[in-house]
């Protein structure tokens, strides 16, 4: 029996990418149990963190990691410990997303991936943690928005926290709401929309209010930098000149877009001294108004997507012109010399996480904007994909060391927002969160194979070295070998404290 619902929607216009051909298939195996043993011995395995690269076993005991050694004797573990033999593999801490979006609802629909759905596929590509972002709508409180959020992630499998994104900004129950969440509740990130006009953004004198408030909490706001009133202006310019294909998306949201607001976020975070990151950042202009920030000593934190590291703007000419719309998110694609200058944020490390904005919506949801581009729900899928894809193309390319890595898929993000040592780790005490990688194992990325709720792959037919084996949730066996058993609503919340990083 199939133990996921797959996706067959044959594809007829699919980015033109290398194929490679599929690993061998294996001989059948027992199913993957999973479960929580009372102790789990990963032998041989190289152990990868920040630190440094070891050959080391590693011991995890109830939920967490009990010890680090050269080599056990089995005979003094525990009884009915269950060894893991990561010969050939690495064991890197579990990925941690900071930016996704389950359940969201956007653009008169809602994203494809609940919680429990969207959180297994992130395991099973090597996520154990996601941020998500609790979306305060106009008729809610910051409070009420939170309690919404709550219950949709209760059948969450992945451990996660939410970042609440303030829409409407009330002088009087805004700030006592800010500070409850960020003392009793455990959100110490704030988001705001400088684009999406009439729906979730915000607009300045509103941005300074919060960046205000957050600083007295020592709070981070995280931003969506793009110039809502500038892309108005063009959508409404191309839209009267009957401009209304898929590609306009792009063509109405031009860099100059992003690196405006990308600069006025960091001018407004300099005067009121606030903690700040910048998400999903997607081009060279945008990052050139980070190094102006740093080079006055300010100090941000930057997060870019895998799409914006690996797939261009040539994307959106297709032969069939709506198949455009799978890469209709924004900030959209850029040019490959973008691609370029990304790499080299990261390699500068300007750039500190990459995440996903995991988002998405199936063609029939995109289809709502057959006839006119701007009513195409922005997002596209990717929780599954970003550790395995950022490992082949980044440390399997050369362009980025093991230990960077781990620093853009675990650790930066768990330090930023609060939740290291615990996450974004292998240490003893340390939640045992981890993935065993084996980077000898070739394979493609197909939306009939994926785990996501979503009949397209943004990157259809792509070629991956390496891939996620085995992993633990707090010590859980949750997938093996492609296979995934987790309990429905298994994944923890994580409240999180205040940060300097
Ligand atoms: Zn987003």
């Amino acid at each position: 029996m199939a133990l996921f619902k797959t996706v067959t929607t044959p594809f007829t216009n699919q980015p033109t990418m290398p194929a490679e051909p599929l690993s061998p298939v294996l001989p059948e195996k027992p199913p993957f149990q999973g479960g929580r043993p009372t102790a789990t011995l990963i032998q041989n395995g190289t152990i990868v963190t920040v630190e440094g690269t070891q050959k080391a076993d590693l011991l995890v005991i109830g939920e967490t990691i009990a010890a680090l050694s050269k080599k056990f004797n089995i005979k003094g573990l525990p009884p009915n410990t269950k060894v893991l033999d990561a010969t050939g593999c690495y064991v890197f801490p579990g990925g941690i997303d900071p930016h996704t979006h389950m359940e969201m609802p956007f653009m008169g629909t809602q994203s494809s991936d609940d919680f429990e759905a969207g959180t297994r596929a992130a395991l099973i590509g090597g996520t154990t943690t996601i941020l998500d972002f609790a979306m305060q709508d106009a008729n809610h409180s910051l409070l009420e928005t939170l309690a919404q959020w709550e219950s949709k992630a209760q059948k969450a499998v992945c451990d996660y926290g939410f970042h609440m994104a303030v829409t409407h900004f009330d002088p009087a129950t805004s700030p006592l709401e800010m500070a409850t969440l960020v003392k009793d509740r455990g959100i110490t990130s704030f988001k705001v929309f400088m684009a999406y006009k009439q729906a979730l953004m915000v607009g300045d004198d509103a941005l300074l209010a919060i960046l205000d408030e957050a600083t007295k909490h020592r709070a981070t706001v995280l931003a969506h930098c793009e110039h809502g009133d500038m892309i108005d202006y063009l959508v409404q310019k191309a839209k009267s000149q009957g401009r209304l294909t898929a590609d306009y998306h792009a063509k109405t949201r031009p860099t100059l877009v992003e690196a405006e607001a990308t600069g006025r976020f960091t001018d407004l975070a300099y005067l009121t001294n606030a903690n700040i990151y910048i998400v999903h950042l997607s081009c060279k202009d945008a990052l050139d108004r980070v190094r102006q920030a740093m080079a006055r000593g300010q100090q941000l934190n930057v997060e870019t997507c895998i799409q914006y590291l690996l797939l261009s703007d040539a994307l959106y000419e297709q032969e069939t012109p709506f198949d455009a719309a799978k890469w209709v998110f924004s900030p959209p694609l850029r040019a490959y010399e973008d691609q370029v200058a990304l790499w080299q944020g990261v390699k500068q490390g300007l750039i500190k996480t990459v995440a996903t904005d995991h988002c998405p919506f199936c063609m029939s949801q995109k289809a709502m904007g057959q006839d006119d581009f701007s009513l195409i729900p922005n997002g596209m899928p990717g929780v599954e994909n970003r550790f395995e894809l950022l490992y082949s193309e980044g440390v399997e390319a050369g362009k980025i060391t093991l230990e960077e890595f781990v620093a853009l898929t675990s650790t930066n993000a768990a330090k930023i927002f609060g939740m290291h040592p615990k996450k974004g780790t292998l240490t003893v005490g340390a939640d045992a969160d981890m993935v065993v990688f084996n980077p000898n194992v070739k394979h493609q990325i197909f939306a009939a194979t994926h785990h996501m709720n979503c009949d397209y792959s943004a990157f259809e037919g792509w070629p991956v070295t390496g891939k996620v084996q085995t992993v633990l949730r707090r010590g859980e066996w949750v997938v093996h070998e492609g296979q995934c058993v987790v309990a429905r609503g298994s994944g923890n919340f994580l409240a999180r404290t205040v940060t300097n990083a």
